[in-house]
């Protein structure tokens, strides 16, 4: 059942309407014209609004544009309820954005109809763009550490390298891998590495700068990449990231696991085609990082 505001001027028209609709189970707001619609579909919102065409104060098309041009209002369906449909606002009105429209007198059941043909197809359009931002989710997520999955982060990593270009700014990238991770598989299982995981992603969630950004590249790999900062700024934060991951104890029923985690930090330079070339420079640093002990910031040097 669907919850309806009805907008129109005769009072008759409302309580007549009213009592159909209430009859098969509607919920029902009414107003007698199109500025108290507006606020009633504010505060009541509908399911659908059922809005006459000949009102005086503001006319049924005024009122359609006036829904039509409010973010919140817009998507709610209209049904317009016309004296006849010779009408040429009719036309209008479905130009403007109206769902469907019906003709008075109307025969109640055919409105009924069309009243939940049209709930029907919002409720549709609904699960519709659900079902894509959940899908836009799962195409640049990783599942397992809601941090971006490879391809995302480098498209975004992608377009900060050209603006950065464009626009003389430095950016910095950070690679991040997790110390003898396979021993942590192999000693505690999955169940545990899988935590460690998350916990290295959240701690990197938790201390970059809103404009930063943080990739799962696969295994235990992930990458920072940091628009508008120097390599100082980079590597305070890479430093940062160390020393919170050293600190923290993945817990699982009595496993306590405590690891490490070693950074390569490096800045754009001019010789640079694109950001992989950023990520390769970073990548050798935290090789250098793993061969001299681990649990260290490797930086490039400055130019
Ligand atoms: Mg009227």
């Amino acid at each position: 059942m669907a919850r309806v505001l009805i907008v129109d001027d005769i009072e008759d028209n409302i309580r007549l309407l009213g009592y159909n609709l209430e009859d098969d189970g509607h919920d029902i707001e009414s107003a007698d014209n199109g500025h108290l619609g507006i606020e009633k579909a504010r505060s009541f919102a509908p399911d659908i609004i059922l809005l006459d065409l000949m009102m005086p104060i503001i006319s049924g098309i005024d009122t359609l544009k006036l829904l039509k041009a409010d973010e919140q209002l817009k998507d709610i369906p209209v049904i317009m309820i016309s004296a006849n449909d010779g009408d040429d606002s009719i036309v209008h009105a479905l130009d403007l954005g109206a769902q469907d429209y019906v003709t008075k007198p109307f025969i109640y059941p055919v409105l009924a109809a069309r009243l939940r043909s049209a709930v029907r197809l919002r409720d549709s359009q609904l699960a519709l763009a659900a079902a894509n931002s959940a899908l836009s989710l799962l195409a640049s997520q990783d599942p397992l550490t809601d941090t971006y999955n490879h391809r995302h982060f480098f498209n975004l990593a992608g377009g900060e390298f050209a603006k950065s270009r464009r626009y003389k700014r430095p950016l910095c990238a950070i690679m991040i891998d997790a110390d003898h991770f396979k021993a942590i598989n192999d000693n505690y299982g999955h169940a545990v590495g899988d935590q460690a995981l998350i916990a290295l992603a959240g701690t990197c969630q938790k201390l970059i700068r809103a404009s930063d950004f943080v990739g799962r590249l696969g295994g235990e790999e992930f990458a920072i990449c940091c628009p508008d900062t120097d390599l100082d700024g980079a590597h305070l934060l890479a430093e940062r990231v160390r020393q919170a991951i050293a600190d923290l104890t993945v817990e699982n029923e009595d496993v306590q696991l405590n690891f490490t985690v070693s950074l390569g930090v490096t800045e754009a330079r001019d010789e640079d085609k694109a950001f992989s070339s950023l990520l390769d420079r970073a990548d050798k640093l935290l090789y250098h990082a793993k061969q001299s002990g681990r649990n260290r910031v490797t930086s490039s040097s400055k130019k």
